[in-house]
């Protein structure tokens, strides 16, 4: 069923965020009003996901609720940041009413389990796509940036990487792997889960922090560049989920360095932090793994079994 922009905003969006004390006003003005307490940073960051482009058509409403803004959460556990409050701007070629419920659904059971406000946005008819912007909050300078990794450091990743390419590349194909293992990879890519408390937690221990959206080596890359070292890491260390090896094999390391879509958290760590680390983690549901060590000499160079490893250029540009 068509539903016009109104009812649209009303049915499915105003009145369904969380309350918070801090959104004086919310959705049905012509802006918000939020009440910012001192003694705080206010943390940033926009991120727009569109069909086709980061997701296929193929993909159920609730998922790409769910990922509008699980992706934008994932940048603000980057940061070591607090999530508040969001906003949501939606483009939408037919707003018809069970794929407006099922997306709803989506983004609002993600966003009540980190307490985060919708606190407006802007509804236009176009090709489907989702711009999700997140406000969080750091205590000034306890804010994780990618700068500040230092050679010696530790190279950490949360989670299991690859798994979530391969997630996208099984959707809806057969490829002869098992259906349990199929479904627990394409659960991966559809419902990417935001490190948001591992990345708050991690605002006292990491040096410097990304989230991994573009493949693991593309992005310790960028984590090196921004902070003027380079890396050594060991293949041979990489976390690689049972599924993944059972889908792919012996491709499960190349998966895991070049697929993106994995929204883990990599991050560097002073040796004398390591012990701190891993009681820290031991509370965590998700593993934490060290790869590799920061170097000063500049690029990111793999071994695997002793031997150099080559990463193939397959990392997706969207330019
Ligand atoms: P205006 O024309 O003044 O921009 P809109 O009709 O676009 O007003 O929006 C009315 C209210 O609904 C505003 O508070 C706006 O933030 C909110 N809003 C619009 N679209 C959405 C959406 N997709 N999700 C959440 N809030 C929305
Ligand atoms: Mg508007």
């Amino acid at each position: 069923m068509p539903v016009d922009e109104r009812t649209l905003i009303s049915t499915y969006f105003a009145g369904r965020s969380i309350g918070r004390k801090d959104v004086v006003l919310g959705i049905g003005d012509d802006a918000a009003v939020l009440r910012f307490e001192p003694g705080w940073d206010l943390v940033i960051a926009t991120d727009t996901i569109a069909e086709g482009t980061h997701f296929p058509a193929a993909i159920s409403a609730r998922a790409v609720g769910h990922r509008c803004l699980a992706v934008n959460l994932s940048d603000l556990a980057a940061m070591a940041a607090e999530p508040l409050w969001c906003s949501l701007a939606l483009s939408l070629p037919k707003p018809e009413a069970l794929w407006l419920e099922e997306f709803a659904a989506g983004l609002f059971a993600l966003a009540e389990r980190f307490g985060v406000a919708l606190i407006g946005g802007d509804t236009v008819r176009g090709p489907l796509s989702v711009t999700v912007t997140v406000h969080g909050r750091v205590r000034p300078g306890a804010g994780v940036t990618r700068a500040a990794a230092r050679a010696g450091d530790g190279i950490w990743v949360t989670g299991t990487p690859g798994d979530a390419v391969a997630g996208r590349y099984l959707l809806g194909a057969d490829a002869g792997v098992p259906a349990a293992v199929r479904d627990a990879l394409c659960q991966r890519f559809l419902y990417p889960e935001p490190r948001v408390r591992e990345g708050l937690a991690l605002g006292s221990l990491a040096t410097a922090m990304l989230d991994v959206s573009d493949g693991l080596h593309d992005d310790i890359a960028k984590l090196m560049a921004a902070s003027g070292m380079g890396a050594e890491l060991d293949a041979g260390l990489l976390p690689l989920s049972a599924e993944l090896r059972a889908a792919v094999a012996e491709r499960a390391i190349e998966y895991a360095l070049t697929g993106g879509d994995d929204y883990e958290l990599c991050f560097t760590v002073p040796e004398q932090a390591t012990v701190r680390l891993q009681h820290m983690a031991a509370e965590w549901t998700v593993p934490v793994t060290r790869i590799g060590t920061v170097v000063r000499e500049p690029g990111v160079r793999w071994t695997h079994q002793g031997r150099a490893l080559a990463v193939p250029d397959t990392t997706f540009r969207h330019f």
